[in-house]
């Protein structure tokens, strides 16, 4: 696969420094570049929409953190709010007031009527499923192919042989007892949901969905998916877990929930949050029912807690976040998007390179396939990662860090101004000609 022709010497001999002491040289698998080739970048800075790497190169921003930085890096209002927590002191272990005023701004901004505070999004889901596990006595969890909720055992599960049959762990390290009681459905599939819960229902503890699944490309749910999911499972006594770690306060201010939930009439049981809420800290939070809230200790009897859930810092910087995410932030985010969209796609249609282009909200993403629609992971699984490598080192050349994986949703913020959008309108026609050279070379 192509390498880029930035310099990169300094970042490449702190990769091996960090190969010697690290799986891999990274601390989450994507960032090690083994998609798309090369050598990942060490960035030394950021600056609204804009990254510095160790070897002084600029970049456009396209990952924005894989979401969580909605305004742009070193936001100043958000730095001074988290300067001031830190000269206060950073962990006490006891309630403090920041967490409480994250907690009212989620609750003011969602259906979720009490949120738990945890400190990432796999915490947030995992915590989620034992609550309804807990609140409805039963065991068994309905989740899609493609959509990923972090790296909790029962979730890291593939589709077994069969439909509506058990799954097997998607991973080694994941025993099938962690797996056994996971049913595995193909995503926008009406009539597998259907099937699983005419066969488990009164088994199924939850469903979980990501709200607009964004961990397989941008797929987005077809109108009334997510209302069905939520009435197939109100029928059956179980609990709908909304997934909007990704989507929330990003897809749109309230998240996917808010873009289709009020057209709709869907709310579900229980939502979990991360990301953006957390203002590029370790901050994330389940919520929903107080009904089925009030289950959680010390209130009720479904044990989970956290040393650092609810941190100072960390909720200072999402509440910082949350509070300057306006309405005219998001209407800023969807223009910049679509325009980066849409030049994308003509890029690529003039190169002749297959794709679709899907978007939900703010959120958007390009899929290097020749499907005319990408509506579940089988479709998804089409893409062209090899013409995306090529995609990616062009596009990095040119001063744009893309995500480093086909397979991923493009991000921007309220930073992207004329001249960072410019840079990215510039880069795509040679990107899109690499793309298509990669494609005929085989
Ligand atoms: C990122 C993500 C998670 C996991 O969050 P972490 O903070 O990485 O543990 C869970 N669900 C969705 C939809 C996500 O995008």
């Amino acid at each position: 696969m192509r390498r880029s022709d930035t310099d990169s010497r300094v970042s490449e001999a702190l990769f091996a420094r960090a190969r010697a002491v690290t799986p891999g040289g990274v601390n989450s698998p994507v960032r090690a570049f083994n998609a798309v080739g090369g050598t990942p970048r060490f960035i030394r800075s950021g600056s609204g929409a804009w990254l510095t790497d160790v070897d002084g190169n600029e970049y456009v921003d396209l990952i924005c953190s894989w979401g969580p930085m909605l305004l742009g890096h070193a936001h100043p209002e958000v730095q001074a709010a988290v300067q001031a927590a830190v000269a206060r002191g950073t962990s006490y272990g006891t309630p403090t007031e920041p967490e409480v005023e994250l907690a009212e701004e989620i609750v003011a901004r969602t259906a979720a009527e009490e949120v738990r505070l945890v400190t990432s999004g796999t915490e947030a889901t995992m915590s989620a499923i034992r609550l309804a596990r807990g609140f409805t006595g039963r065991d068994v969890v309905v989740k899609f192919a493609g959509c990923y909720h972090g790296h909790v055992d029962a979730l890291l599960a593939s589709a077994g042989s069969g439909l509506a049959t058990f799954a097997v762990p998607g991973t080694p390290g994941v025993p099938t007892s962690s797996t056994d009681l996971t049913v595995v459905l193909p995503y926008n599939d009406r009539a597998a949901v259907s099937r699983a819960f005419t066969e488990y229902g009164d088994r199924i503890a939850c469903l979980i969905t990501e709200a607009a699944p964004g961990n397989m490309g941008l797929v987005p749910p077809e109108p009334g998916f997510n209302a069905f999911l939520a009435e197939t499972c109100r029928a059956h006594g179980a609990l709908f877990i909304s997934d909007e770690v990704m989507t929330g306060f990003r897809a749109s201010r309230q998240g996917q929930w808010g873009l289709d939930g009020a057209v709709e009439g869907w709310t579900p049981d229980l939502f979990t949050f991360g990301k953006v809420m957390g203002g590029g800290f370790p901050a994330a939070a389940f919520g929903g029912r107080a009904e089925v809230m009030r289950h959680l200790a010390p209130e009720g009897g479904v044990y989970q807690a956290g040393t650092l859930a609810g941190n100072p810092v960390a909720t200072t910087a999402g509440l910082a976040t949350l509070r300057l995410a306006t309405p005219e932030v998001y209407q800023h985010l969807e223009a910049t998007a679509t325009v980066i969209k849409d030049a994308a796609a003509s890029a690529l249609v003039e190169a002749g390179v297959a794709h679709v282009a899907q978007s939900s909200g703010t959120m958007f993403s390009i899929f290097f396939t020749d499907r005319p629609q990408v509506r579940d992971f089988a479709d998804a699984s089409s893409t062209d990662s090899a013409a995306y490598g090529a995609f990616f080192h062009a596009m990095l050349d040119a001063g744009v860090h893309l995500p480093p994986s086909a397979y991923e949703v493009w991000f921007v913020s309220a930073a992207h101004d004329d001249r960072a959008v410019q840079r990215v309108l510039d880069a795509l026609p040679v990107a899109a000609r690499s793309a298509a050279a990669a494609q005929e070379s085989r």
